[in-house]
């Protein structure tokens, strides 16, 4: 089964990505990840992804889209995969299709979490990520055992430069401007679900998982 996950910043994909994927035991690819990865390690990529990320702006397509063909063309795809936070244009989403097609897949499901605005920004500056396995966290909402210790792997966990109230400002409106016309894309070839983020994170992960487990 080939996901793709939509929904603002802070909406939970990557949550419910951490669930799902375990669950399905198919591979996880987040752009997000992969530009914090390559920042972290210093190549070429990251330095230039960093000057966008930073400032909370989209990194241009014709980097993203290289990172993903790349990804989809591994093996362990073969038994599919979750997209998260990928594509985020119009453009992002046709060039998904183009690479797909080249690879004889196409993609069977999409989720829209859907969360509201104002509960975003308190979502987006109380989440911590695990330093060694990315596991994420929430201050409150979602708070590990141990302050500042991942539950489970014992990483230490860190707050993402791009999570402060300014950062997530511009985030949010490049989402409204650039990525919500997109779920019409999806509406319109009929496999777009919307789901309720704003549950409990385990009513969210039923609710995927069900669906999933009801196309398979
Ligand atoms: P995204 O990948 O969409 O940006 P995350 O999965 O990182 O979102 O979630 C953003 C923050 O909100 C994290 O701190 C996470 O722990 C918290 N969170 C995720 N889902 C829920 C939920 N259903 N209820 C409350 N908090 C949540
Ligand atoms: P979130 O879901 O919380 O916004 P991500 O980890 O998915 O965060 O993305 C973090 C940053 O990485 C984005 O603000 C953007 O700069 C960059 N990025 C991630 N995915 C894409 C994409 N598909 N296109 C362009 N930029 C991206
Ligand atoms: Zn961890």
């Amino acid at each position: 089964m080939n996901i793709l996950f939509m929904g603002p910043p802070g909406a939970g994909k990557g949550t419910q990505a951490e669930k799902i994927v375990n669950e399905f035991q198919i591979p996880h690819i987040s752009t997000g990840d992969a530009f914090r990865a390559a920042m972290s390690q210093g190549t070429p990529l990251g330095i230039e992804a960093k000057s966008y990320v930073d400032k909370g702006l989209l990194v241009p397509d014709e980097i993203t889209n290289g990172i993903v063909r790349d990804r989809l063309a591994q093996p362990d795809c073969d038994k599919g995969f979750l997209l998260d936070g990928f594509p985020r244009t119009i453009a992002q989403a046709q060039a998904l299709d183009g690479m797909l097609a080249e690879l004889d897949k196409k993609i069977d499901v999409v989720f829209n979490l859907v969360v509201d605005r104002g509960l975003l920004l308190a979502r987006l500056t109380g989440r911590r990520i695990c330093k060694s396995c990315g596991a994420t966290y929430h201050v409150i909402f979602n708070p590990p055992k141990q302050e500042g210790i991942c539950d489970k792997c014992s990483g230490e966990l860190y707050q993402r430069s791009d999570d402060t109230e300014e950062k997530v400002g511009t985030r949010l409106d490049e989402y409204s401007n650039k990525t919500a016309p997109l779920l019409d894309y999806y509406r319109n070839k009929g496999i777009l679900h919307e789901v309720n983020g704003e549950q409990d994170i385990h009513q969210v992960t039923a609710e995927i998982s069900s669906i999933l487990r009801g196309q398979s």
